[in-house]
């Protein structure tokens, strides 16, 4: 059986991705069962920060690592907190406190209309191999933010997210549908075609 490092210590990315990845008969791991500490995220987008992870672990476990970067960006906010999600949440991971912000920062400028409250999920995949190929694939989801936030389900900004033609937030999906329709699904959509191929 082949092998491959989740290179994310988020266990609600963990999760997901591990669902995603069950048709491969793959033996994955986590970079936290290597205790690998997580690299800086220096990169300007996604998929650069997806690829900085990805390297980092490939190299130093020698096996392949996939690494997920992703966030919520939100247009009205020049697309913040983008890269920034997790960093908005602070040292004690606090996505009410962030979703706040987001919410303060958008009142401050412009009144709440469905229009002004649209946002996206983005999903940038990386797949390092130890031979020094990288791989990588983005997926996006479309809706608008509720407030307040709604559903205990998922993590991070799941409970203030309404993807589009749904009236329930991520929060309030369960597991499996939101697999369905998120933009990590996307981007895997885009993996899988590869993975099919070797
Ligand atoms: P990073 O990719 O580890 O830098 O962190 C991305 C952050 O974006 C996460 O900590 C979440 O706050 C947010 N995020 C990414 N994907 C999702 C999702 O599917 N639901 C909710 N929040 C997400």
């Amino acid at each position: 059986m082949r092998s491959i490092v989740l290179a994310t210590h988020n266990p609600g990315k963990v999760s997901e991705i591990t669902d995603l990845l069950k048709k491969f008969n793959l033996k994955i791991y986590s970079a936290k069962y290597f205790k690998i500490t997580e690299p800086i995220e220096s990169g300007k987008t996604f998929a650069e920060n997806a690829i900085i992870k990805s390297l980092y672990v490939s190299k130093k476990t020698n096996l392949p690592s996939l690494a997920d970067d992703s966030g919520l960006c939100v247009p009205i906010l020049n697309n913040q907190p983008g890269i920034f999600s997790a960093r908005w949440a602070g040292k004690e991971k606090n996505f009410q406190k962030a979703s706040n912000l987001i919410e303060q920062k958008m009142r401050n400028i412009c009144s709440m209309t469905k229009k002004n409250r649209e946002a996206f999920f983005c999903c940038a995949l990386s797949l390092s191999i130890p031979n020094g190929d990288i791989y990588t694939f983005e997926g996006k989801v479309h809706g608008h933010l509720q407030f307040p936030p709604k559903g205990n389900n998922g993590f991070g900004y799941d409970s203030i997210f309404v993807p589009l033609k749904f009236k329930k937030t991520f929060g309030e999906m369960t597991h499996k549908y939101k697999e369905r329709i998120s933009h990590r699904k996307k981007a895997f959509i885009k993996l899988e075609k590869y993975l099919f191929k070797v």
